[in-house]
């Protein structure tokens, strides 16, 4: 499926993807469409057609691993990529944007991108992983802890994943959005509570939407001391109170992504949580389901691209 021109994705036939070194062709089984592609493709930028995109993603390898692949490639050589902060690394080429991703039967990737499934989780539950793995790593930026209050703009995946993740650590977590449905799921996540606006103060207070409405709303119910993070990448604007910013000694972390570590941890708290609220559709469909998630029709909180009929549990 290739994002052929602003507001498009089709379904091509293409060339078959060639390793380079160091590097693999895996098969994939199921690929997350994401927000910020739905948002990405209405104009290029960050984004180049023509592109196969897809970065959330589970796959087999050639000798029939289940694993989930890190989509971050990173040179490994910086000061920031030897400090472990290799997400901003300014050599960083992300599989599904940067180079060719995984909605698609197969896909190229470095071999150290792959990482292992636990036993009991699904294979195609492993593309949920890249998802979780944003959640920790907004996790840690934020210094959250057992005791922390916590509160979530937005209950899309990165939404539901930071609640999965700081329920995980024993927070206790608020969760907004303007869709009942998603916050019945967040409730039955694990959800302390659940409205369509935030009502008190936290520790915490995590943006997963990146409106400038929901960017002062972070710093408005965040107690002195606190830290906002911001991972929503809706507007570019910010519209918020610096001063009392200021004499609240209140915080903003901007989160991207996350580490090689924070992906491998990722992995083995996949194992922990639940990942059974994903939605799976053929590869096929994705043109469609695209445009539904695009002009806001469907209330799919994340939707799974299969490029073949899954096979049966056993
Ligand atoms: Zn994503
Ligand atoms: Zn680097």
């Amino acid at each position: 499926m290739v994002y052929t021109k602003p507001g498009t994705v089709e379904l091509l036939e293409v060339g078959e993807p060639v390793a380079g070194p160091g590097e693999v062709v895996v098969e994939v089984v199921a690929c997350g469409i994401c927000g910020s592609e739905l948002h990405g493709i209405s104009k290029p930028g960050f984004r180049q057609p023509p592109l196969v995109m897809g970065h959330e993603f589970s796959a087999r390898t050639p000798s029939g691993d289940s694993v989930a692949v890190d989509p971050i490639v990173s040179c490994g050589q910086c000061i920031l990529c030897r400090d472990g902060h290799n997400e901003v690394c300014r050599e960083r080429r992300i599989i599904g944007i940067h180079r060719q991703g995984a909605f698609a039967e197969r896909v190229a990737v470095p071999e150290r991108a792959l990482h292992k499934l636990p036993e009991p989780v699904p294979v195609e539950q492993g593309a949920l992983v890249e998802p979780l793995a944003n959640a920790l790593h907004a996790w840690r930026l934020a210094g959250g802890t057992s005791g922390s209050t916590v509160g979530v703009l937005g209950a899309g995946s990165i939404g539901l994943s930071m609640l999965l993740v700081s329920k995980h650590y024993g927070a206790r977590v608020s969760i907004t959005d303007i869709s009942p449905e998603r916050l019945e799921l967040a409730k039955r996540l694990g959800a302390d509570a659940t409205s369509r606006e935030l009502d008190g103060e936290f520790h915490v207070v995590v943006d997963a939407v990146g409106a400038t409405a929901t960017r002062r709303a972070s710093l408005e119910h965040l107690a002195p001391t606190g830290t906002a993070v911001w991972l929503g990448l809706l507007d570019p604007g910010p519209d918020f109170d610096a001063l009392d910013m200021i004499r609240m000694e209140k915080r903003i972390a901007g989160s991207f992504a996350y580490s090689h570590s924070d992906f491998a941890d990722a992995v083995a708290l996949a194992a922990e949580v639940d990942l059974s609220w994903a939605t799976s559709f053929d590869l096929d469909q994705g043109p469609t389901i695209f445009g539904e998630l695009m002009a806001g029709r469907s209330d799919v909180v994340k939707a799974l691209l299969h490029p073949r009929p899954l096979s049966p549990q056993a």
